[in-house]
């Protein structure tokens, strides 16, 4: 493995080209006095970040004291009125937590205009709400990496001892506390989940739910009590956190709003503490040698200004040339997929017309988006102006807080893809039905222009193809072409259409990946297997229509973008977490579905990879 990496796979060059190039990017000081205004703001914002993050000289130098006053202030609360003063905060907006989750989403119903999400409380101990009742062993390695990072960060304040214990195990006991009353990653993975998260409510209702919980006043303390549009994804959890929030429960919302505190400055202060993260973030992946300082520097640059990047990027490394060519492959796509629907045999005609009117209605979104969000409302000052890392990540975090407000009660503009196209990644987005193929997926495994028909459709091609069918695997057929969530099926094809989807989660549950009991749950893959399954057989069929298609070169394609090595603590999480099934059974179970792939390398019944008409589980 590269150093910080707990995963190996040829896609990984994609991301290598992407950061070569943004690091010419972040080198060229000429940029910074670009006539052009934007461009000169872009290359400051990404070139001031990645200069402050390796500014350890400064950082060592003011180390944790920025933070010492709130810290302080934090752990001298004695009430539960101090407590909510605290919580309301400035300082724990910026690098605390409340415990629920407040911002902007797109609404579910009328997907044009924004709403104010309120979700439940972050988890940290365990990312999956589940393992408070019963922990595998992908969560006791979430749980010590939790453990480590509170311990090490309250030795770092000086609490030591029998106080520093008492703060650990509250902390766990008021995520365990409320906990059960938050959906777990299968809940999640569920069809249902669609529509039990859509649950709009008032300003007033959450008052009535919250006669001590003080989400009401965070929400008037930050502006979001202003939107028209609010959505309570969980209310039982909103119930159960009422009833927690009382004076008798001080000290565990204190410990965990501690945690979750320290968690965010461990990263934003000193080497010392950023290493020690390195070191217990590494154990958890079962990761050995560290990513470079660099590196780490670029990749969270990235993530603070994603847009500055591939504003930059584009002007350097892309062209309209290459936008046509995706542009025309997706395209085909889309017909190919028409042509399926309409040769379908298990749904009726109302269906098969409101699924092809989903494709009419379908955006592509190929390479990069003609319009952008304004970035300019970002400033901060960079290491040779005298400015701190902290100071920048406080004052993005203000900013990205104005340009909330900004938004709630307007209309979404859909032309601004609000996706980084330089993610190693591609995208099918339900609340705007558009598929998205962007370039920081590209590489020699993924897509060349100069690579033969075969290979292009058994890469990107069958890429595209996964990502259309998340239009119609089972959470993606819950909206409509406008990306509205809305039913567009009769009661009796919805229902053969789980039948169908309720075969395949049945043949993932009985996959035996791993010898230690870390279980194997078609729940939890099965948007992601019906989306293989589909995508590749999008592909057999457009290959159809070429003359001397060599089989043999598209599934090796197809093989050689999935081929992955992973350490086994990754694997495990995967298998835990991940929607996408282990990249073994990508590759395996889906080619196994095809005659073509059967007969191109002789499969026959006996075979380990034989799977018999009957038993296959392709859903489209
Ligand atoms: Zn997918």
């Amino acid at each position: 493995f590269r150093p910080g990496y707990s995963t190996e796979l040829r896609l990984l060059q994609a991301a290598d080209t992407v950061r070569e190039r943004c690091f010419e990017l972040l080198k060229d000081k000429s940029l910074v006095s670009s006539p052009d205004g934007e461009t000169a703001h872009d290359a400051a914002l990404v070139q001031g970040m990645y200069g402050l993050i390796l500014d350890w000289d400064h950082r060592n130098e003011e180390g944790l004291e920025p933070f010492k006053p709130m810290v302080e202030r934090l752990t001298a609360v004695k009430s539960l009125d101090e407590m909510t003063e605290f919580l309301l905060s400035e300082d724990n907006y910026c690098f605390g937590i409340f415990p629920a989750g407040v911002g902007l989403s797109v609404n579910s119903q009328d997907s044009s205009l924004y709403e104010i999400n309120i979700s439940s409380t972050g988890l940290m101990a365990y990312s999956d709400s589940a393992e408070y009742d019963k922990e595998t062993v992908s969560g006791k390695r979430r749980k010590e990496f939790d453990d480590n990072v509170f311990s090490y960060m309250l030795s770092r304040f000086g609490i030591e001892g029998e106080e520093k214990q008492r703060y650990m195990e509250d902390a766990f006991a008021f995520e365990a506390g409320i906990a059960p009353y938050i959906k777990s990653t299968l809940d999640w993975a569920s069809p249902n989940a669609v529509r039990e998260a859509i649950n709009p409510v008032t300003m007033e209702d959450i008052a009535s739910f919250c006669d001590a919980f003080p989400l009401p006043e965070f929400m008037e303390a930050y502006g979001y009590a202003d939107s028209k549009l609010i959505n309570l994804e969980e209310p039982l959890w909103l119930l159960a956190m009422n009833e927690l929030y009382r004076e008798e429960s001080l000290d565990m919302i204190k410990a965990y709003t501690l945690k979750g505190m320290l968690r965010g400055i461990m990263n934003i202060s000193d080497e010392e503490a950023f290493r020690a993260y390195q070191d217990y973030a590494g154990q958890f992946a079962g990761i050995t040698d560290n990513e470079p300082d660099e590196d780490i520097a670029y990749e969270t640059a990235r993530a603070y200004f994603p847009y500055c990047f591939d504003r930059l990027y584009i002007d350097r490394y892309l062209s309209e040339e290459m936008r046509a060519e995706i542009e025309k492959l997706c395209r085909d796509c889309i017909d190919t997929y028409r042509e399926m629907l309409s040769e379908n045999e298990w749904l009726s005609a109302d269906t098969i017309k409101e699924a092809i009117n989903k494709l009419d209605h379908m955006t592509i979104h190929a390479v990069y988006p003609d319009k952008w969000a304004d970035d300019s409302i970002y400033s901060f000052a960079s290491a040779e102006e005298g400015g701190s890392y902290w100071k920048a990540v406080k004052s993005v975090m203000m900013g990205s807080h104005e340009r909330t407000l900004s938004r709630i009660n307007g209309v979404v503009d859909k032309d601004i893809w609000g996706i980084d196209i330089l993610d190693t990644n591609a995208y099918y987005n339900a609340v705007d039905n558009s598929i998205n193929i962007i370039p920081g997926f590209f590489c020699d495994v993924s897509y060349r222009s100069d690579m033969s028909l075969e290979e292009k459709y058994g890469a990107l091609g069958t890429v595209i193809g996964h990502e259309i069918s998340h239009a119609f695997d089972t959470k993606g057929a819950q909206y409509d072409a406008y990306g509205n969530v809305s039913n567009w099926w009769t009661d009796a094809d919805y229902e053969a259409f789980m039948k169908r989807a309720e075969k395949l989660v049945r043949y993932y549950d009985k996959v035996v990946a791993f010898d230690n009991g870390i279980p194997y749950r078609g729940q939890l893959v099965q948007t992601e297997a019906i989306a293989d399954m589909a995508g590749m057989k999008c592909m057999l069929k457009m290959a159809e229509k070429e003359k001397d298609f060599d089989y043999e070169k598209f599934f090796t394609a197809n093989a050689e973008l999935w081929a992955r090595k992973d350490t086994q603590e990754a694997a495990e999480n995967a298998a835990m977490f991940d929607p996408h099934p282990l990249h073994y059974l990508r590759a395996n179970v889906c080619a196994q579905q095809f005659d073509e792939f059967l007969d191109t390398f002789e499969v026959k019944e006996g075979d380990g990879m034989y799977l018999a008409p009957e038993d296959r589980i392709a859903v489209w």
